[in-house]
């Protein structure tokens, strides 16, 4: 990567964020309006999520859509394999990609309401791995290798790797995912992410800095190579706090907890999640983190401040760069 050799690059923290699709037409231009401001901070993406069971797809793929034609900064899609026969999530990945979308996020999906992680749910593909597989297959497909004369060698022929690079980017969790037997499990499961193909990870949200260091060190001692990214979640009112513990089954962080209940205002409350997602940000880049990736919930006021208390938005950030140097070997060739 040429970039690799720019001072101002080497320095430049990268962040990105997460957005999901919007309900209603108001909700899409206020969106359009939100991922302007985002766009104009110069992250390396914007991934956008999908509903467990395909519930979004068709405005998930208009916000990527949106996001591909509006700005320079490159989508990512996020797919999941609930309820899919092999036969349709080779369609959807089809879809996606015919539509210029080269960065995903695989993810096995959560059970649909009502149905336990015990029973059946899945369809055809049973984990994140076996879709980034299928992802890798779906693109070496649609674009298949060029044959071409070696010059000198007209009996040889070389085979020239002629395909668009897809990223591939599976979720990790640092705390372990809920339905894991131990954090080895984990690990394990990340490394078969690895085996079928990924090349970047991105966290379930934590509270501590500490939680992911220590995660990074046991993956990177097991062999996990490719950058794990950070997700920072700012928790904005004990309301939303509620919520994302009931989502994400994380133990309750008791300090943010009991400051954002005795604050009375939603600014006050708003300032108490901003600066703890800052002091968070932080730790993890003084750790050694690769990025920042935040959960924005559709809006940038929020996310944007925490980037600027972390001192990411400054002058050599400025600049949008598609495949910054940390991310250097996520964009591979389809095997
Ligand atoms: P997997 O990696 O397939 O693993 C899930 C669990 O199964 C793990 O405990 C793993 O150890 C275990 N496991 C996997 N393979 C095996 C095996 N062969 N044998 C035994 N155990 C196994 N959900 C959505 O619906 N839409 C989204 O857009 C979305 N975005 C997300 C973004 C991020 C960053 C994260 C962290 C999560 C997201 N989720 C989303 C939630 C995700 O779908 C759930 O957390 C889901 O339960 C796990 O997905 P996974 O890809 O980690 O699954």
């Amino acid at each position: 990567m040429t970039q690799a050799t720019d001072p101002a690059c080497t320095t430049r923290v990268p962040f990105s964020f997460e957005l999901y699709p919007p309900r209603s037409d108001a909700a899409a231009s206020a969106l359009h309006a939100t991922i302007d401001r985002l766009a104009a901070a110069g992250p390396e993406f914007i991934s956008v999520t999908y509903g467990a069971n395909g519930s979004s797809r068709g405005s998930s793929l208009e916000v990527l859509k949106y996001i591909l034609a509006a700005t320079a900064v490159e989508p990512m899609a996020h797919l999941t394999c609930v309820g899919s026969s092999h036969t349709e999530a080779n369609r959807l990945i089809r879809e996606f990609l015919d539509a210029g979308i080269r960065n995903f996020l695989a993810i096995r999906g959560d059970p649909p309401a009502g149905v336990l992680e015990t029973e059946p749910f899945l369809g055809d593909l049973k984990s994140a791995g076996e879709l980034v597989q299928l992802i890798h297959r779906v693109q070496a497909e649609r674009v298949p290798y060029q044959e071409s004369v070696i010059p000198g060698l007209p009996q040889a022929r070389s085979v020239k790797t002629e395909r668009e690079k897809v990223r591939i980017a599976v979720a990790a969790f640092p705390n372990g995912h809920p339905s894991s037997r131990s954090t080895s499990q984990d690990i394990d499961t990340l490394l078969a992410k690895q085996a079928a193909g990924a090349n970047l990870a991105v966290t379930q949200l934590f509270f501590h800095a500490d939680h992911y260091l220590s995660f990074i060190q046991r993956a990177r001692e097991a062999g996990v190579e490719f950058p794990i990214l950070p997700g920072i979640m700012p928790v904005t009112s004990p309301t939303r706090l509620r919520r994302i513990l009931e989502l994400s089954g994380e133990e309750l962080p008791s300090e943010l907890s009991i400051q954002l209940e005795v604050e009375p205002t939603d600014e006050g409350q708003r300032e108490i999640g901003t600066l703890h997602a800052v002091r968070l940000g932080n730790e993890l880049l003084a750790g050694g983190a690769p990025g920042l990736h935040l959960y924005a919930f559709n809006q940038h006021e929020t996310v944007l401040s925490v980037l600027e208390g972390c001192g990411v938005l400054g002058a050599q950030n400025r600049t949008p760069t598609l495949s910054h140097p940390a991310f250097a070997n996520t964009v591979k060739e389809s095997v």
